[in-house]
C-alpha cells in the first residue's frame, strides 16, 4: 500500500502528519493507499515555501510563465493515459470519462497559455494636458485551492493554471478520497520547469482546510465542493480578509417539451444522469417532462437506463463505474428508498446491484424515479449518484417555476424544437449555466464557470476572464512626463522577449 505524501517546495515530504486516511479502489473496495492528513504546521510550511517562491515568480516575465504553461500542457497530453487510469483507480469513473475531464482541464491550461492577452491593460491618452492614464493587473501572492473528489484533475485545473499564469504561487488541498493524481500534477509542473514552491500540494481534511482559511500568509482561497462547506469556507476566509471563490452543490433540471425529439432528449438525459455515476456537479438529476412528453419520455428512459453497462472503470466495456465510497452508496440507496416511501414511482431501481467479480465494489445501478416532486427527499436533497428523478409539469411556465423555486442554480437544459420556447427559458430561468438541446452546458475555458443561488456563494465565478480578475488586482496610473531627450545605443538584432 502506498503512502501519499505532501509536495512542498518541490519535494515530497511527510511533514508533521500523524494521522492518515485510507484511499480505496471503489470498484473492488480494496484499500490502495494511505494519505497523510496535514496538521497546521504543514500548511505553514507550504505557505512559507509558496511565499518564498512568489518573490521570483511574481516578478517573472509573461514570456517565462507562458513557456512553462505550454510545456505543462504538452506533458498533460503525453501522460493522459496514465493520469486517466490514476483517476479511475481512486474515483471509480470509467477511464474514457477520466480522459474527458483531463481534456476539459487542459483547456484551462490552454487558456492560461494565452494569459498575456487576458492580462492586457487599457490606456487613455491625453486625459488632460500631457497626462495619460493606464491600468494593469498584478498577482495577489500565495493562493490556495480546496477541491472535491468528483473531478480530481479538472476542478483543481480550473484554479492553479489561472493562478500560476497570472504570477501567483499556489497550495492545493485536494480531496482526501482521490489524492494521488494531484501529486503527479506536481511532478509534471516540475518537469515543465516550474520553480520549486510555486505549486504545492497539502493533503488533508478539515484541519488542513481550517489552517488555510485562517492563514495570514494566504491571500485568496478557491473552493469547489458541497454547499454547506462552500458557505463555511466563504464565511471564514472572507472574515480573515481573503478573496474567496466558493462553488457549491447542484440539482440540475433538464426540461423536455412535447415538441422535442424524445429519443434524442432521452439519450442525452441518460448520459448526463448516469455518466460518472451521477457524481458531476453538472449532472442532470431531475428530468422535467412537460405535458404529453411525460409518459413517452419515461418509457424511453427506462429502456436506456436498463441498457447502461455498469462495471469497473478500467474495463473498456463499462459505461458507468461505481460510486466513490461505501458511505456514498449507502446514502444514495437510502435517498432512493425515502423517495419511494414518499410516493415516487420506481421505473428502474439500481439498489442492490452486484457486479460479478467485484462483489465488494461500491456499485449502484442506474435508477429512474418518476413523479418526484418538491417535499420528497429524492427531490430536495442533492443525491450525487446515478439517480434520475422525473418531475411532471403541465407547461413550460410550470417547469420554469419549479426550477426557479429550487435553492440551487448551477446548470439546466431545455430540449425543444421551438426557438421561442428556448429563448424564453434562457431569459427567465434563474440558473447560471444553460443548455439548449445540450444536457451538460459546462462553459469553455474562455468563459467563466459558475452557478447562481446556493451553487455559488459570493460573486466570483471560476476561470475565464473572471478568473483572471480573481487572481489579480488592478493598478491605475495617472502620469505626466515632462519632455526628456536621451540617446540609447541601438541594438541591431530583431527584438525578442526573455
Ligand atoms: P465536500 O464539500 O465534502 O468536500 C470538498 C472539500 O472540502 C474537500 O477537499 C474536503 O476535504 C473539504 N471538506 C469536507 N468537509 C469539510 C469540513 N467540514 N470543513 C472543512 N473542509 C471540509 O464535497 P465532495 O463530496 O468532495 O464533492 C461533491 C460536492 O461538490 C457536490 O456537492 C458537488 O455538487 C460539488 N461540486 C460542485 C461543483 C461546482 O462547480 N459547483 C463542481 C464539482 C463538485
Amino acid at each position: 500500500m502506498t503512502t501519499i505524501e505532501h509536495w512542498i517546495g518541490g519535494a515530497f515530504t511527510r511533514g508533521a502528519a500523524t494521522r492518515t486516511g485510507t484511499v480505496r479502489n471503489p470498484a473492488t473496495g480494496a484499500a490502495t493507499g494511505e494519505v497523510l492528513l496535514a496538521e497546521p504546521a504543514d500548511v505553514d510550511a507550504a505557505a512559507a515555501a509558496a511565499a518564498k517562491a512568489f518573490d521570483a515568480w511574481g516578478d517573472s516575465s509573461l514570456s517565462q510563465r507562458t513557456k512553462v504553461m505550454f510545456r505543462f500542457r504538452e506533458l498533460l497530453v503525453r501522460h493522459e493515459d496514465e493520469l486517466a487510469r490514476l483517476i479511475s483507480a481512486e474515483h471509480g469513473k470509467v477511464v474514457d470519462d477520466a480522459r474527458g475531464e483531463i481534456v476539459r482541464g487542459r483547456e484551462v491550461v490552454e487558456y492560461a497559455c494565452g494569459i498575456a492577452d487576458a492580462l492586457k491593460g487599457s490606456y487613455s491618452d491625453q486625459v488632460s494636458g500631457g497626462v495619460d492614464v493606464f491600468n494593469f493587473r498584478q498577482p495577489l501572492g500565495v493562493c490556495a485551492g480546496i477541491t472535491p473528489f468528483n473531478f480530481p484533475i479538472m476542478v483543481p485545473m480550473w484554479m492553479h493554471p489561472m493562478a500560476i499564469a497570472t504570477g501567483n504561487t499556489f497550495i492545493l488541498k485536494p480531496s482526501e478520497r482521490d489524492p494521488s493524481v494531484s501529486n503527479r500534477i506536481a511532478e509534471l509542473y516540475a518537469d515543465a520547469g516550474l520553480p520549486d514552491g510555486v505549486f504545492n500540494v497539502v493533503h488533508g481534511d478539515k484541519a488542513a482546510v481550517d489552517a488555510i482559511l485562517d492563514h495570514p500568509g494566504i491571500a485568496a482561497v478557491s473552493f469547489v465542493g458541497s454547499t454547506p462547506i462552500a458557505k463555511y469556507v466563504h464565511g471564514r476566509a472572507t472574515a480573515a480578509g481573503k478573496r474567496v471563490q466558493a462553488l457549491g452543490g447542484a440539482k440540475n433540471h433538464a426540461v423536455v417539451l412535447p415538441d422535442a425529439d424524445i429519443e434524442f432528449a432521452a439519450d442525452h438525459l441518460t448520459a448526463a444522469a448516469f455518466g460518472s455515476a451521477g457524481q458531476r456537479c453538472m449532472a442532470v438529476s431531475v428530468g422535467v417532462a412537460v405535458g404529453e412528453a411525460g409518459d413517452a419520455l419515461v418509457e424511453v428512459l427506462r429502456r436506456k437506463a436498463e441498457a447502461v453497462k455498469v462495471g469497473p472503470g478500467d474495463d473498456p466495456a463499462s459505461e458507468m463505474g461505481p460510486v466513490v465510497t461505501a458511505a456514498s452508496r449507502d446514502r444514495i440507496t437510502a435517498l432512493v428508498g425515502a423517495g419511494i416511501d414518499q410516493g415516487a414511482v420506481p421505473v428502474v431501481d439500481g439498489r442492490g446491484l452486484t457486479v460479478p467479480g467485484h462483489e465488494e465494489g461500491f456499485f449502484v445501478g442506474p435508477t429512474v424515479l418518476d413523479r418526484v416532486a418538491p417535499g420528497m427527499a429524492a427531490y430536495d436533497e442533492e443525491i450525487f449518484g446515478p439517480v434520475l428523478a422525473v418531475a411532471r409539469a403541465a407547461d413550460v411556465d410550470e417547469a420554469i417555476a419549479l426550477i426557479n423555486a429550487n435553492p440551487y442554480g448551477n446548470g439546466t437544459a431545455i430540449f425543444t424544437s421551438s426557438g421561442a420556447a428556448a429563448r424564453r427559458f434562457q431569459r427567465e430561468v434563474k440558473v447560471g449555466m444553460i443548455g439548449v438541446n445540450v444536457p451538460i452546458p459546462v462553459p469553455m475555458s474562455y468563459y467563466s464557470f459558475g452557478g447562481w443561488k446556493d451553487s455559488l456563494i459570493g460573486d466570483s465565478p471560476i476561470h475565464g476572464p473572471e478568473g483572471v480578475c480573481f487572481y489579480t488586482r488592478a493598478k491605475t496610473v495617472t502620469s505626466r512626463w515632462p519632455e526628456v531627450r536621451q540617446s540609447v545605443e541601438a541594438a541591431f538584432h530583431f527584438p525578442t522577449a526573455s
